[in-house]
């Protein structure tokens, strides 16, 4: 907040594209507000997407600002965590043994982690990808949990700390050294907090170790939602872009992609004290695809937004799979698709 409140200009260049700030106002006019509880608490409505981080020609951090703001807001007791109940429980029973799997063969220094959603909506595609990096590796092992983004974006440091420290010892015991991520949000805090660990998106490993197929029939036409926490990630874009290509289709770029791509409307769970959020972020981005079917790398960000517009994921394309609109499992389904993936044999 004192950085901000020295060194922004209010300049609105990162109000413009935020539906937040332009309630609210610049980071300027948010810090000098100081840390109120009211203040404080209005940090929940801004979805730590970043954006502003990327169009800030001062290279302040405002997201960084709302995120500190979210962790004291926590400290004084001040959030009803009711609100964000359905995403802590999530967390929780993704956390717990019963779901969590380690399949670390002899001499395993690498682990696939595809995180929660992808092995919730696409179990299938989870075993395909680790058979397909077992093979460019075959001492590659999987971890079934979850990084503990949930926790940590809603400014409870405490929690998401054990979990993390809980998660990175385990792996560290077991000689683990590289981590393999799917979803860009444990990429994102896997790099930031598990420094002991090169973390590397599969995208890439696939991309850069197994030659593409020539396909030159590429007359389909997508385009793509880089999503919000691999926004400054180049490598796991272009592998993506790669990807999508290598499986026969031609890519029109959204205006809003690379740096300055959008949230999808779930970042930060401003869903939990702004209803209506989802709908009207995820509406943007259907905007700007106009019918163009929506590729991703975020299983949650595909979930989200093929409610708006047609959307699959980079892994659906790779698996063969692309009915674009095939409706978002029921939580039912997914829990028992990530049961079924800790207990399927994969070796
Ligand atoms: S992180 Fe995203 S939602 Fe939050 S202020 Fe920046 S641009 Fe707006
Ligand atoms: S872009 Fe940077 S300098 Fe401009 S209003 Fe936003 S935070 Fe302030």
């Amino acid at each position: 907040m004192i950085e901000m409140a020295a060194n922004c200009t209010s300049c609105g260049e990162c109000v413009r594209p935020c539906s937040f700030l332009q309630q609210q106002g610049t980071p300027l006019a948010l810090a000098q507000r100081g840390t109120t509880d009211s203040n404080l608490l209005a940090a929940y409505g801004c979805s730590l997407c970043g954006l502003c981080d990327a169009v800030c020609p001062e290279q302040l951090s405002p997201s960084g600002m709302f995120h500190s703001m979210r962790q004291e807001a926590v400290l004084r007791g001040l959030v009803d965590l009711k609100a964000y109940a359905p995403w802590l429980s999530y967390e929780k029973l993704g956390t717990s043994l019963f779901f969590q799997r380690d399949l670390i063969p002899a001499g395993c220094s690498t682990v696939f982690f595809p995180g929660c959603s992808l092995p919730g909506t696409r179990p299938d595609a989870v075993q395909e990808l680790f058979k397909r990096l077992r093979k460019i590796e075959p001492t590659t092992g999987l971890v079934l949990d979850c990084c503990g983004k949930i926790s940590h974006d809603l400014g409870l440091t405490e929690r998401f700390t054990a979990l993390f420290e809980r998660f990175s010892t385990r792996l560290k015991n077991k000689g683990i050294t590289r981590i393999l991520t799917a979803c860009p949000g444990c990429s994102k805090v896997l790099r930031k907090y598990g420094e002991q660990f090169e973390v590397v998106s599969v995208y890439e490993v696939l991309v850069s170790s197994a030659p593409l197929p020539d396909d030159q029939n590429q007359n389909r036409l997508v385009t793509i939602h880089d999503p919000c926490p691999a926004r400054f990630d180049v490598a796991q874009q272009t592998a993506v872009r790669q990807l999508v290509q290598s499986c026969g289709y031609r890519i029109e770029e959204l205006s809003s992609h690379g740096q300055t791509t959008r949230c999808c409307g779930q970042g930060g769970m401003v869903e939990g004290c702004v209803p209506g959020t989802i709908r009207q972020e995820s509406r943007i981005v259907a905007t700007e695809a106009a019918g163009r079917p929506v590729i991703s790398s975020c299983a949650a960000c595909t979930d989200t937004l093929r409610a708006a517009t047609p959307s699959g994921h980079v892994v659906d394309l790779l698996t063969n799979n692309t009915d674009f609109s095939f409706k978002p499992l029921s939580s039912a389904r997914r829990w028992f698709n990530r049961l079924k993936l800790k207990f399927t044999r994969l070796t």
